[in-house]
């Protein structure tokens, strides 16, 4: 019963029956100063082909990091999106990660920081960075012209949490530019001490975990992932505009 499909369906008739509702049912339910509109939950168009990642496992921690102001771009890109939204097979296999982690490591939990992006979002991202050469640029912010494979709902942004909710030290933050993000440099930074054997297996731990279930990274970030390759993506889903 953990579709997300039955879920969305679930949301289109709880919406409904507030819309529908006659009105002294929608007074007990919902203050009568709102109005139809602001009783619904916000709604982009497309994400209704998406999966809710909470809705489908609740003990994954979210923190949605473009809707608010602490990103790289130091303000808010998502106004529409109000929670994590995957490909439903996406989101399966990322609640069968969080499974084996648990298995294996009780107090700890992923924390995802993005999943789904729309490609405007992704334009604006790209526009910011302009001052970087584009060979450099796409290190870190795929090309919209190309579509990244966040915009299909295919890759995630994540990092592990221990049992207060705190991220393990990655030895750099998320979106941190610099080179000591980079998974194939981790060998060299270890070595000069500037990334410790602790934060080099914390990031091991996170990959380990991702590719029980087939995510694999990319060697310039540490918290990204892909379902698959840009091509599958592009011939299986959607983009979200
Ligand atoms: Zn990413």
């Amino acid at each position: 019963m953990n579709s997300c499909s039955e879920n969305h369906q679930e949301d289109t008739e709880k919406s409904r029956s507030v819309g529908d509702a006659t009105p002294q049912k929608s007074a007990q339910k919902k203050p009568d100063h709102l109005s139809k509109d602001e009783q619904l939950p916000p709604r982009r168009p497309g994400l209704e082909n998406l999966c809710n990642l909470q809705r489908l496992d609740s003990s994954i921690q979210v923190e949605l990091k473009y809707a608010t102001k602490d990103n790289f771009m130091k303000r808010r890109l998502y106004f529409d999106i109000d929670s994590l939204y995957l490909q439903e097979d996406v989101a399966k296999r990322l609640v069968k990660v969080q499974r084996y982690l648990k298995q294996r490591h009780p107090g700890l939990s992923l924390l995802v920081y993005d999943g789904v992006r729309p490609l405007g979002v992704q334009q604006q991202m790209w526009d910011a960075l302009d001052s970087i050469p584009v060979r450099e640029r796409v290190k870190f912010v795929s090309n919209p012209a190309n579509g990244s494979i966040h915009n299909y709902g295919a890759a995630i942004d994540l990092t592990i949490a221990d049992s207060t909710g705190k991220p393990l030290d990655m030895g750099a933050g998320y979106d941190d530019i610099r080179r000591i993000a980079y998974p194939r440099l981790e060998a060299h930074y270890l070595s000069t001490g500037e990334l410790s054997s602790e934060q080099v297996a914390n990031r091991k731990l996170l990959r380990e975990v991702m590719r029980s279930q087939y995510f694999y990274n990319i060697p310039t970030e540490w918290w990204h992932f892909n379902a698959c390759s840009r091509a599958a993506a592009k011939k299986k889903y959607n983009i979200l505009q």
